[in-house]
């Protein structure tokens, strides 16, 4: 059985790889250091004959003893606050941490996936984003201890792939929301429903009219197993795996209130410095590459999301049990 190593594997998006590489039959190595991850996102899988955590820093070495198939590097604190936290060891996680991650994949011959972003094209001058566009990025301002670490990330992987012939690829993943997400990790799905289900005002960044495009995380690891078991010439290319349902912040904010029949108001707060003005991803590649299109949308994502957050508010569920 082919085996997979996991960089990240104990945090939301990487917890789900585990689930589904797991149940495709792979045996999986996490290696995660949960900076921002949780062991509770792997708990179920622990004691899995195919399964094996690694509580490791990727920014220091990666080393495992065997044979990997393939290395898919998604260790990096991914919300604007994790990042504006840690602005360092996000930097580092984008260079060193790909670096080592792409060392193993050389010493191992395996296959290699980087985790990109729609950060990448910054606050875009093009709309939607197709793969072809260079972006629009602050290098010296706050978001650019990310998106620069994820260019730097991408340039690296295409390197190793020309310089070494290390079979590469990279998936630019545009906002990503679902179960695992931690309720206060202050992106806009968490917060919003975390208010919500606590009755609490709705914070809304600037007046809420910026945009973006909200994939659920099914349709996401859908698109990360294709594009890595994808071929052809090109299939070292950067993909875009998104929803392309774009959506202003403010509506969004309503379509959670109404969702948990929630009496919050919306209140205004202060947009985040370069914060992109609108963001939606071009598919066309996806589509015609891998075959791939978003199956679930986004009222059919709220709710299962919903599902997931009302047993971790515990006000809300204080609540419901009084
Ligand atoms: P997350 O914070 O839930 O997961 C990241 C994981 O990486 C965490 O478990 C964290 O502990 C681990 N990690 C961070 N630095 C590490 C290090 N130096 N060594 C080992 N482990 C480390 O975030 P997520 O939303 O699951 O994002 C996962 C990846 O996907 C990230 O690379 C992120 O940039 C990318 N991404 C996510 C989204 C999204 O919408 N969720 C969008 C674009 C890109
Ligand atoms: N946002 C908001 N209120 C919040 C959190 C986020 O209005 O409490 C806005 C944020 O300013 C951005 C959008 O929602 O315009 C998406 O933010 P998120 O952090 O989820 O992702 P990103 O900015 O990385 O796309």
């Amino acid at each position: 059985m082919p085996r997979t190593l996991i960089t990240g594997g104990a945090g939301f998006l990487g917890s789900h790889l585990c689930d589904r590489f797991v149940a495709e039959g792979h045996d999986v190595v996490c290696v995660d250091n949960l900076v921002t991850g949780n062991p509770d996102n792997v708990a179920h899988l622990v004691g899995h004959p195919r399964f094996e955590f690694v509580r490791h820093d990727v920014s220091t070495f990666v080393y495992v003893a065997g044979d990997v198939d393939h290395v898919l590097h998604f260790a990096s604190p991914a919300s604007p606050i994790d990042y504006l936290r840690l602005p360092i060891q996000t930097l580092k996680v984008g260079s060193l941490g790909t670096h080592n991650a792409l060392g193993l994949a050389k010493a191992k011959g395996a296959r290699f996936l980087l985790a990109s972003t729609s950060e990448v094209y910054g606050d875009p001058q093009v709309h939607p984003q197709p793969e072809s566009y260079w972006g629009h990025v602050n290098p010296v301002g706050s978001r650019g201890v990310y998106d620069e670490a994820k260019r730097f990330a991408e340039a690296m992987t295409m390197a190793y792939h020309r310089s070494h012939g290390v079979d590469t690829r990279i998936v630019r993943i545009f906002n990503t929301y679902g179960p695992r997400m931690r309720l206060d990790d202050g992106r806009a799905l968490p917060a919003f429903m975390g208010q919500a289900l606590r009755g609490e005002p709705i914070t809304v960044f600037g007046d809420g009219s910026q945009t973006r495009s909200f994939q659920y995380v099914d349709d996401l690891v859908e698109g990360v197993w294709r594009l890595l078991h994808s071929g052809g010439p090109s299939a070292s290319d950067p993909v875009n795996v998104g929803n392309p349902d774009e959506v202003t912040i403010k509506e969004f904010a309503e379509e959670v209130v109404a969702l948990t029949g929630s009496s919050s108001s919306i209140t205004y707060e202060p947009l985040p410095s370069d914060d992109p003005k609108v963001r939606q991803p071009d598919v066309t590649r996806a589509r015609e590459v891998l075959g791939w299109a978003p199956t679930v949308d986004r009222a059919e994502g709220l709710r299962r999301t919903l599902d997931y957050f009302r047993k971790r508010v515990p006000e809300f569920h204080d609540r419901i049990s009084e």
